[in-house]
């Protein structure tokens, strides 16, 4: 294909940000669906890097260790259909690469109480934002929804949909509970409460920047809340 015949593809970015158990993950994931774009959730990358982290007995505290360690690994994520994420680490001393399908794996508490420790670091924050950045632009894609804490701010603060979706600490607790079985709401939400405390040392993720539009779930069902950010959306467009 000559140059002047290939088409090039402008990907429509809407960036969404959000707390834990806003419904942000699923919500843009469905809004994704039924728009036809890609959906790339950008904590699946934090969760990962912390999975590795544990997996080759990096310290999640050290910075330098942690950019070695990114320096080493090899990380893709599906952005259309079913979530895969895969990871691949080198053993620079022994020569030996070995693959890992972590899809699970990073759901797991065990995670969720650790990755704190790995998205505090600004230089690794810089790392994995250029690497949305690009995972974006090589998609090929019509749009990309994304999805995280800092991307309506800093990943992508050009974007022209713009989104941040928020829900009271207790509606966010009930639906995480519903998600992990054998915790009830009240361990749940001292969990989400402790995970917000420290994230939000990092990032602002509760007040929308200026241009940021605000979608509050607390009294959205998930129908309700996929239509509110498809309508959003769909208005951008025209
Ligand atoms: O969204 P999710 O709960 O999977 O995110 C896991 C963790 O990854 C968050 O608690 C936060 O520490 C980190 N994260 C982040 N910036 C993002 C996405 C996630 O710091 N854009």
């Amino acid at each position: 294909m000559s140059p002047a015949s290939r088409s090039t593809t402008t990907t429509l970015t809407v960036a969404i940000d959000g707390p834990a158990g806003s419904g942000k993950s699923s919500v843009a994931r469905e809004a994704a669906n039924r728009l036809g774009f890609g959906i790339l959730d950008t904590g699946a990358a934090y969760r990962a890097l912390a999975w590795a982290a544990l997996e080759t007995g990096t310290d999640l505290d050290d910075e330098a260790a942690m950019i070695a360690l990114l320096d080493s690994w090899r990380y893709s994520i599906t952005l259309v259909g079913e979530q895969r994420v895969e990871v691949v680490l080198n053993d620079a001393g022994q020569d030996r690469t070995a693959f890992f399908d972590v899809t699970a794996e990073i759901r797991d508490p065990a995670i969720s109480g650790q990755v704190s420790r790995v998205s505090k670091h600004p230089a690794v924050r810089d790392r994995l934002n250029g690497m949305f950045r690009e995972l974006v632009a090589a998609s090929g894609l019509p749009g990309v929804v994304i999805e995280g804490r800092d991307i309506t701010t800093v990943v992508a603060p050009e974007a022209p949909v713009r989104i941040l979706m928020t829900a009271s600490p207790e509606v966010r607790a009930a639906r995480r509970a519903g998600e992990l079985p054998g915790l009830s709401p009240e361990q749940v939400l001292a969990d989400i409460a402790a995970r917000d405390a420290k994230d939000a040392l990092v990032v602002d993720f509760f007040t929308p920047a200026p241009g940021v539009t605000l979608v509050d779930t607390s009294e959205l069902d998930f129908e309700q809340s996929v239509q509110a950010v498809v309508d959003i959306v769909r208005e951008a467009q025209t």
